[in-house]
Order: structure tokens, then C-alpha cells, then sequence
């Protein structure tokens, strides 16, 4: 891994913690875990690898553009939504992400970082279609 790819999770010390993830995710960084010892990556912070369960995990710096792996229209809101939207699962270069969709997608369109919700006060990544 290049430190090019590091260094907007530099000062995370240690596997990445929750509120690393959101105060990152509010300056719009997509933090994501790296297993030391497999490469496995995931795009929320764990304690544990998923693959070989190597605890010696890092911060990477995810892209911020990926393609939609797969998505569906939630129609019956949770509170803090007003109408139906769109989620996809993303893949940025094969670490998936579950993003809110700004606008309309179909599996394999190419998608962007683009803003954040906070509906009940906690940020998530809302993704949006690249024109
Ligand atoms: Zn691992």
C-alpha cells in the first residue's frame, strides 16, 4: 500500500474506531480497515479481519468513486425520511459499501462520494450517479 493512499487516515492510531469512521466520513474521507496480515478490507471499522481474524488491522482511505454491485428502492421510510429512496451497495475496487443514492442508479453505473445524511444524527454516505 502506498502512503499516497494513507495519508488521509494518518493520524488514525491503531484499527479504526467508529467515531475515526464519522468524524472522517463528515470531512469526506471513506475510512476503511485493512487486515495487516491478509489485505482483507472492509468499509466499516472492525475489530476483528473478516477473512483470517487478524486483529492488526489499519485505516486506508477508500476511493471515492466505485460502481453499483447491487441496489433496491426503500419505500417504507424509517422516520427522519420524508420519501422513498434509493440504496446500493457499492464497489470501490472490490471493498463493498452500502450507500443512500442521490438520484437514480442500475447495477454497474458508476457512482461518486457526494454528500452525507445524518436523519438520526448519525452520518452515512449518500452516493450519486457519474454524469
Ligand atoms: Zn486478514
Amino acid at each position: 500500500m502506498s502512503e499516497e493512499r494513507l495519508s488521509p487516515v494518518a493520524d488514525v492510531q491503531g484499527p479504526p474506531e467508529y467515531d475515526d469512521w464519522r468524524e472522517l466520513l463528515e470531512e469526506g474521507v471513506l475510512l476503511g480497515t485493512e487486515c495487516e496480515s491478509c489485505g482483507w478490507t472492509t468499509a466499516t471499522p472492525k475489530r476483528r479481519c473478516g477473512e483470517c481474524g487478524n486483529e492488526q488491522l489499519e485505516g486506508i482511505a477508500l476511493p471515492t468513486t466505485g460502481d453499483v454491485y447491487s441496489e433496491t428502492t426503500i419505500n417504507v421510510t424509517p422516520a427522519g425520511f420524508d420519501d422513498s429512496y434509493q440504496i446500493a451497495i457499492v464497489d470501490l475496487d472490490g471493498t463493498l459499501l452500502t450507500a443512500q443514492i442521490d438520484g437514480s442508479v442500475e447495477i454497474g453505473d458508476r457512482v461518486r462520494f457526494g454528500d452525507i445524511v445524518t436523519p438520526d444524527g448519525r452520518p452515512a454516505p449518500v452516493f450519486e450517479p457519474v454524469e
